[in-house]
């Protein structure tokens, strides 16, 4: 999808720079030249990347950054061309990803925009993937989109199967009675007892364990109940 930014920059002639060279490297551009009118459009509307100047007419770059950075995480590259901005940029601790400084070539501000893009997209991609999936050895779970990879090869799972498949990849190490896992993954109220607990332990096995006989993710603690090893 085109990535959308957010130029406020009351400098027609730098604005309109900013915005041909943004535009020829394929984004999407709002230009905003007033700052109580951009820190209006920063708020409400979604864009990958925010470009502030700082001295603006109506509210300034520090302001809006600041407002900006209460309610979203999106990456700001600020704008100055005096020297003690960037100390004061610093020293606020406002929240800008990144500040530079006028003069400056277009594709110097391209290249800081694809840069913090492609940073914002590797962060809040693997904080993604960091919550969403377990892999243990072989095994990955993926418990968003509620899918199992054996090496690489996806399995089918059963709603049951799969919700004691997580269950017990979550807690690893620990061991559960079949009372247990059976009062966790079934209502109380189900049809069932604890030899159905039995039977979905074994299907589970058919599908990630290499020997059954030998399972080496669920272990059978004999007279007590299973545990998922790590
Ligand atoms: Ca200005």
């Amino acid at each position: 999808m085109e990535k959308r930014i957010l130029i406020v920059e009351d400098e027609i002639s730098i604005a309109e720079l900013e915005k041909d060279y943004l535009e020829l490297s394929g984004f999407s551009v709002d230009l905003e030249e007033d700052g109580t009118r951009g820190l209006e459009r920063a708020l409400h509307t979604d864009y990958n990347l925010i470009i502030l100047d700082i001295m603006l007419p109506g509210t300034d770059g520090f302001e809006i950054c600041k407002r900006v950075r209460e309610v979203k995480n999106t990456p700001i590259l600020m704008v100055t061309a005096k020297k003690e901005d960037i100390d004061k940029i610093r020293g606020l601790g406002l929240g800008a990803d990144d500040y530079i400084t006028k003069p400056f070539s277009p594709s110097e501000l391209v290249a800081r925009v694809k840069a913090h893009l492609n940073r914002y997209e590797r962060l809040t991609g693997s904080e993604k993937a960091a919550n969403d999936v377990i892999e243990i050895r072989g095994l990955k779970i993926d418990k968003t989109a509620r899918r199992v990879w054996v090496d690489g090869t996806e399995k089918q799972f059963t709603t049951k199967e799969f919700d004691l498949l997580c269950f017990l990849a979550e807690h690893p190490n620990r061991v559960f009675t079949k009372e247990e896992l059976f009062r966790e993954i079934w209502d109380m109220d189900s049809i069932g007892d604890i030899a159905t607990v039995t039977v979905h332990i074994k299907k589970i096995r058919e599908k990630i364990e290499y020997n059954t006989a030998k399972p080496q993710y669920i272990e059978t603690i004999w007279g007590v109940g299973y545990r998922f090893k790590v």
